[in-house]
């Protein structure tokens, strides 16, 4: 008999990095979970920016059951047809020539910046190592990518740091060329920064820094974790945006809720990545392959990528609504289905009071930050969860603000 388990079980046996919400979900369809006591919630964060195609997709459960038949793993040491044929989907869809896949965002960057550093040490020297990152720039957990990334809460508990990693102002281009000079090897940056408050790039920003690195032979990273797949409408935002990086991460919606993550670059920088110099065993497994392989199938579609624009009409609609009536944002921002609402001085630093205030009613949504609520809803959700998410949203908020006249 399986043992009867609790959110309260939580809080003794877990390393405690994270405080889960106070419901335990158990099932889900679409759009839509239930929680232990059959409470349904409508899904407006997507297990943040991951389940595209929302959950219990019947297509994606055929994929993986039909591989979990035939083969699980095998190890690097032999490749595999379902990888195979991701790769040459990205390959097909993308700028990339060559693709290195792992399990999550952040091997996905650590692997970009390897490369970096790689590549640079073999055409320009070893003095060729700095790397120029942003602000309040996310990139993953790891030591590498909690360095680069922009908000020293994640990582200045863990120094020593890697070095030679510095950081300039995201959307401003005078800063970041302040600091980008021949010893840069690479520059990361996210077309949209997702975690730290769902802030678009201006156009002119990632077009300047495609010259800058141009200019001083660095390679230019797009952090994609949050904003590929189709989250912006675009199958990568760099479409959208119509600058083409050296190197792109790619992870979150990739496996629609299976792990996997890919780093996508060209055969020139792909070239210093040699035989050994990096791996994992789990990159490139059959299950992951065979799900991510089903995603791409499903959004890289044109009638999908509408859905999206679509969808994005519905939210701001109903958002702007809510806060015509109500008064709680400053500016709904973001683009395709990451869209981020940024609380007016009323309601500064309370994001978190929204969230909690939407789990009552029902509703998952995000955070980003103390003062941005976020929205990464599936992108084929549908009109009625739209609207039914939207109504207990509106419920939520005049909770939160009959909270804050009291
Ligand atoms: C989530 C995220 C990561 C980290 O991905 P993990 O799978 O959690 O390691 C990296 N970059 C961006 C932009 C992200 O949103």
């Amino acid at each position: 008999m399986q043992q009867s388990v609790s959110r309260q079980d939580f809080d003794q046996w877990m390393v405690p990095v994270y405080l889960p919400a106070s419901f335990v979900p158990v099932r889900a369809e679409g759009s839509t979970l239930w929680d232990q006591n059959n409470k349904d919630y409508i899904d407006f964060a997507g297990g943040i920016a991951v389940n595209a195609l929302g959950h219990a997709h019947p297509d994606l459960q055929q994929a993986l059951q039909q591989q979990a038949a035939r083969l699980w793993h095998t190890g690097n040491g032999y490749t595999n047809e379902p990888i195979l044929r991701l790769a040459k989907q990205l390959i097909d869809a993308t700028f990339a020539e060559r693709v290195f896949f792992c399990n999550s965002g952040a091997e996905a960057n650590e692997a970009a910046l390897k490369l970096a550093r790689k590549y640079a040490h073999d055409h320009g020297g070893p003095q060729k190592s700095g790397i120029v990152a942003f602000n309040n720039a996310f990139h993953g957990r790891t030591l590498f990518t909690v360095s680069a990334g922009g908000q020293p809460a994640y990582s200045k508990d863990f120094a020593p740091l890697p070095g030679e990693i510095q950081h300039a102002v995201f959307n401003d281009l005078e800063s970041a060329a302040a600091l980008i000079n021949d010893q840069t090897c690479a520059v990361i940056v996210e077309p949209i920064q997702g975690e730290g408050g769902v802030v678009p790039a201006e156009p002119a920003f990632l077009r300047g820094l495609r010259e800058l690195c141009d200019r001083h032979n660095a390679l230019l990273i797009f952090d994609e974790v949050q904003t590929g797949v189709g989250r912006t409408g675009s199958l990568y935002a760099y479409m959208h945006y119509g600058v083409t990086p050296d190197v792109l991460s790619t992870a979150k919606a990739l496996g629609g809720g299976f792990p996997i993550g890919a780093m996508l670059t060209t055969d020139k920088f792909a070239a210093s990545m040699g035989v050994g110099t990096h791996g994992t065993t789990y990159g490139g497994n059959p299950l992951a392959g065979a799900v991510a392989g089903k995603v791409m199938e499903l959004i890289n579609r044109s009638d999908v990528m509408d859905g999206v624009g679509l969808r994005h009409r519905w939210f701001i609609d109903g958002l702007n609504a809510i806060n015509q009536r109500l008064h709680l944002f400053k500016e709904i921002r973001g683009l395709g289905l990451l869209i981020g609402c940024v609380l007016n001085e009323d309601f500064s630093g309370k994001a978190k009071q929204f969230n909690l205030a939407a789990a009552e009613h029902g509703l998952m949504v995000l955070i980003a930050g103390a003062n941005v609520v976020r929205f990464a809803p599936s992108l084929v959700i549908s009109e009625q969860e739209v609207k039914e998410g939207l109504a207990r949203f509106e419920r939520a908020c005049e909770v939160v603000v009959r909270g804050a006249q009291v």
